[in-house]
């Protein structure tokens, strides 16, 4: 009987059996080998579930949820072996549970499978309570993984949209972007995009552990640079394929024959998984992601390819945009900057041609550079040791350029650095930086406060132009904008201003280097001048006293010849004197004895004394001034004996020379008239400068220094009067001189730098 009743049971029990085993859905049974009071708090019954609860039963369908092929693989498996413990989603779920009364449908669980990935599961579940005590629990389950991970990459993609809608600045963008792919999609991803040339100039880094980015860096160093890289960006870029690295293990590793120091970083990273992806808009590749794992529980599948694939495909896409629109923009903005930049360009060339102090007009230029071209703009300049000399900085605020010098000061520029300033130096090449990115700051922070510094300027975007002189750099000019992003046509005025400021600076030089020339030419003659005085006197003498003894001896050829040597001695002192004079003019030290004199006597004495010098001239003076002069008659008299001496020696082929006295109130007024070679009208302010000599304009060569001139001048003024001339070529010059009666002599103004 029990049989037969077993029979129809039994028949019962296996349909039963059958379909558990043949469900696709997840069918178990728990039981707690403690039973648990459902009176125990909540957060002691969760414990206990952890502690106490195993899988009793379960079918091959939830066997396989997990991995695994049969049932007893996973039977006596612990709760925390499947769940995720630390995931409060699950600790909501078991909570829930509790509250309900041992009773929940359709509930999410976080689950691992064998190897180590995240399993969501839909789970209905009902708790057998016995006298007050849960003993166990059944249920089914439905693995929804896909579904899930569908709709989470969904929203994923949702949020990755909504950024990249909104910006029109691609570098925010990828900074952005990586920032929702770690830790979402990898533990670091790297970003880079490439310029026409295939060029990397952009990359972006991200990492779950910001203390491992550099150790990301020196992995990414490790291969970058191979040309035979089988992996990583370089790869992506060239054949523009994803790449995926399911496990990352030795045998992986032995395959791309990673070198020592690779595999040595790998490890310190703890590298599980990777992907790449390239990024590619309107058929070429413009850059590439990656994507890398450092967790048990990640490794990227075939489908993390696609997805990743996808979410490039937009990015691509929006980069491309923003490449478009900035095109756009740059069409109707340039022309603004254009003429902008023009018009900097020819105020900044008058400044620079103004003077010679290009100390002075480069900080004019700095000044003007700044806010229309950029907000910050700096000269630097190599000084005669050849050290690196900040000699201008512009910024509207000077609070700012204060500043900025100080920071200067503490971080000089490292002349060993492969880019920026230095390297411009060093290369006589401009740089063009359109978008500098925080990776390029933090490259070049020296520590933190610098860092801070460099991030309080503010870069956006930078240009540096060097200053060339000689085909050498000698300095270069730098440009920072907070705001604007330079371009090919900045960069082109850029130029052009520092090819006018290095004509300016090479003209200054050159100028002072001439103004060191004369200063020590002057020293020279006021020391040789100085010098040659003293034996000339005592020439004098003995030839006076020789031209005595022959006179008594009644040797009238000795006389004779003595008698010329004291002319050419006079000559040789008038010489020295005026030499002496020159240089102390220079100095400003050439001083003044005044006192009255009797203007008419003092011309003809000087008039009697150089008839004696030529027979053929007739010295001829006309009228009277009939005035007192208060002044240096000596160097008065100077004056006169220059003006007459020149008249004699440039007319040679004439007979006389008319001086003539007028006087006027409180003037009295002189001229000399001779009738010799005359000069041409464009010489007549000359003659008055320092060395000036009319030459070859005729064929006879007159001897002289060209300072007489120059010296009379500078008397003349010095007693405020005024000296001119007037010349006819041919016909000959007439030199003419006001003097006021009653005036002291001016104090010396100093010698201007420019003659
Ligand atoms: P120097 O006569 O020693 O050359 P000066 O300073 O006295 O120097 O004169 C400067 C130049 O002016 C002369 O070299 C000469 O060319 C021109 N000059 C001066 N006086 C006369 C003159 N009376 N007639 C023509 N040229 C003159």
């Amino acid at each position: 009987m029990k049989k037969s009743s077993t029979d129809a049971s039994v028949s019962s029990e296996e349909r039963y059996k059958s379909f558990i085993a043949h469900s696709s859905e997840g069918i178990w049974r728990i039981e707690l080998e403690k039973p648990l009071s459902v009176k125990t708090p909540i957060k002691k019954q969760l414990d206990h579930f952890y502690q106490y609860s195993y899988l009793a039963e379960c079918n091959d369908a939830m066997a396989r949820m997990y991995g695994l092929r049969y049932t007893k693989e996973i039977i006596g498996a612990r709760l925390g072996d499947l769940l995720i413990r630390t995931d409060e989603k699950n600790t909501k779920y078991l909570t829930d549970f509790i509250t309900s009364g041992y009773k929940l449908q359709n509930r999410e669980s976080y689950e691992l499978d064998k190897l180590g990935n995240r399993r969501v599961f839909l789970n209905n579940l009902v708790g057998s309570v016995k006298q007050g005590n849960l003993v166990r629990a059944w249920g089914t389950q439905r693995d929804i993984t896909t579904q899930i991970q569908e709709k989470e990459r969904q929203e994923f993609l949702e949020k990755v949209n909504s950024k990249l809608a909104v910006s029109l600045n691609h570098h925010i963008t990828l900074q952005e972007i990586a920032q929702l792919i770690v830790p979402y999609l990898a533990d670091y991803c790297r970003i880079a995009i490439v310029d026409e040339k295939k060029n990397i100039k952009e990359i972006t880094v991200n990492h779950t552990d910001p203390n491992k980015v550099s150790l990301a860096e020196d992995l990414y160093d490790a291969y970058k640079d191979k040309p035979q890289s089988t992996y990583g960006i370089p790869s992506l870029l060239k054949k523009g394929k994803p790449e995926l690295m399911k496990v990352i293990d030795d045998s992986l590793l032995r395959k791309y024959k990673a070198d020592t120091k690779t595999i040595q970083i790998v490890k310190q990273i703890g590298l599980k998984s990777y992907m790449g992806v390239p990024l590619i808009a309107r058929n070429k590749v413009i850059g590439a992601m990656t994507f890398s794992s450092i967790q048990e529980n990640r490794h990227y599948t075939k489908n993390d390819v696609k997805f990743a694939e996808e979410l490039a495909h937009r990015i691509a896409l929006t980069l491309d945009n923003i490449r478009l629109f900035q095109e756009a923009q740059i069409e109707l903005d340039e022309r603004k900057h254009i003429e902008n930049n023009l018009r900097f360009l020819a105020e900044a060339g008058k400044i620079l041609g103004s003077s010679l102090d290009y100390q002075t007009t480069l900080n004019q230029v700095a000044k003007l550079a700044v806010p229309q071209i950029s907000d910050w703009f700096g000269i630097d300049i190599f000084d005669d040791k050849g050290e690196l000399q900040q000699i201008a900085v512009g910024h509207k605020d000077p609070q700012k350029i204060k500043w900025a010098k100080e920071m200067r000061k503490k971080y000089p520029p490292n002349m060993e650095a492969k880019n920026g300033l230095p390297q411009v130096l060093k290369t006589g090449k401009s740089e063009l930086y359109p978008f500098i990115t925080p990776e390029m700051m933090e490259k070049t922070a020296r520590d933190k406060e610098h860092m801070q510094y460099i991030k309080q300027i503010g870069m956006s975007s930078a240009m540096i132009v060097p200053l060339i002189s000689e085909r050498k750099p000698i300095g270069a000019v730098t440009y920072v904008s907070t705001k604007r992003h330079f371009t090919q046509s900045d960069l082109a005025i850029a130029e052009e201003l520092a090819h006018r400021a290095s004509l300016a600076i090479e003209n200054a030089r050159l100028y002072n280097n001439a103004q060191k020339a004369i200063t020590l030419r002057d020293d020279f003659i006021s020391v040789a001048s100085h010098e040659l005085k003293t034996p000339i006197t005592s020439v004098k003498i003995f030839t006076q006293v020789l031209q005595k003894h022959a006179e008594q001896n009644a040797d009238e050829k000795a006389s004779q010849s003595l008698g010329k040597m004291d002319k050419q001695i006079d000559k040789l002192t008038e010489l020295i004197y005026n030499l002496l004079n020159i240089t102390k003019i220079q100095s400003g030290q050439m001083e003044f004895t005044e006192k009255e004199f009797d203007f008419d006597t003092m011309v003809h004495e000087i008039v009697d004394v150089l008839q004696h010098t030529s027979a053929k001239h007739k010295l001829v003076v006309v009228g009277k001034s009939n005035k007192k002069i208060l002044g240096d008659e000596d160097r008065i008299g100077q004056v006169f004996s220059n003006l007459i001496s020149n008249a004699i020696k440039y007319s040679p082929n004439s007979d006389k020379v008319v001086i003539t006295l007028t006087s006027k109130r409180n003037y009295v007024g002189v001229s000399i008239q001779d009738f010799g070679i005359g000069m041409d009208k464009h010489h007549l302010n000359k003659i008055f400068n320092r060395f000036y000599r009319v030459s070859g304009s005729t064929d006879k060569t007159f001897p002289g220094l060209g300072i007489g001139l120059y010296i009379s001048k500078e008397i003349i003024n010095r007693h405020q009067g005024k000296l001119w001339a007037e010349s006819i070529p041919g016909k000959g010059s007439t030199f003419y001189i006001t003097l006021p009666v009653q005036q002291s002599a001016k104090p010396a103004t100093l010698p201007r730098l420019r003659n």
